[in-house]
């Protein structure tokens, strides 16, 4: 049987326990997820690309399903070049939902053959976003409930906490 993936682009910075909810029920769906650690967004990052991708990797070690990648560019020429058709996202808000629907507009004009596929937040995580947990996190706010161990460890670092 064919091996159903599917690519979750983003940002990640960095991962929070949002985006590990969208990928463990992404991996329900589909036989694998590919991680696509975007280079090119126009946010200047907290973590570098590597940083970014390491704490994925980490998360993911033990899960031979997942892969983390970056990708530099359009994300729709990534998918062309490794053969992808299927991108995964989350939604968390009305306010994600113009975006997500603008991109993935955009996204089958430059490729009629990709598709979307969105999940929707689980309610708990509903309210966890990247730039909220390096706010508080850059306050010396706690931050576990959101983040992995590695990323507490890694966002006390960044901010000369520890
Ligand atoms: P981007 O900058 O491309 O939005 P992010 O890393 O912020 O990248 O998000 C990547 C994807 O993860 C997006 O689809 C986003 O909606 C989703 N996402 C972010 N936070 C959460 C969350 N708390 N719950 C579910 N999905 C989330």
């Amino acid at each position: 049987m064919e091996t159903k993936t599917a690519v979750y682009p983003g940002s990640f910075d960095p991962v929070t326990h949002g985006h590990i909810d969208i990928i463990s029920r992404g991996l329900e769906i589909f036989d694998r997820v590919v991680v696509a650690v975007a280079t090119n967004s126009e946010k200047r990052g907290l973590f570098s690309i590597s940083e970014r991708v390491d704490l994925l990797s980490r998360i993911f070690a033990h899960e031979n399903r997942v892969e983390v990648v970056s990708f530099h560019g359009l994300l729709v020429d990534y998918l062309k070049g490794s053969g992808y058709k299927t991108i995964l996202r989350g939604l968390r808000a009305i306010s994600d939902f113009e975006y997500e629907f603008q991109i993935a507009n955009m996204n089958v004009h430059l490729y009629p053959e990709v598709d979307s596929v969105f999940l929707m937040t689980s309610q708990k995580y509903f309210y966890i976003s990247s730039s909220v947990v390096k706010e508080v996190a850059h306050y010396g706010g706690d931050v576990s409930a959101f983040v992995p161990e590695n990323v507490v460890h890694a966002l006390k670092e960044k901010f000369n906490q520890e």
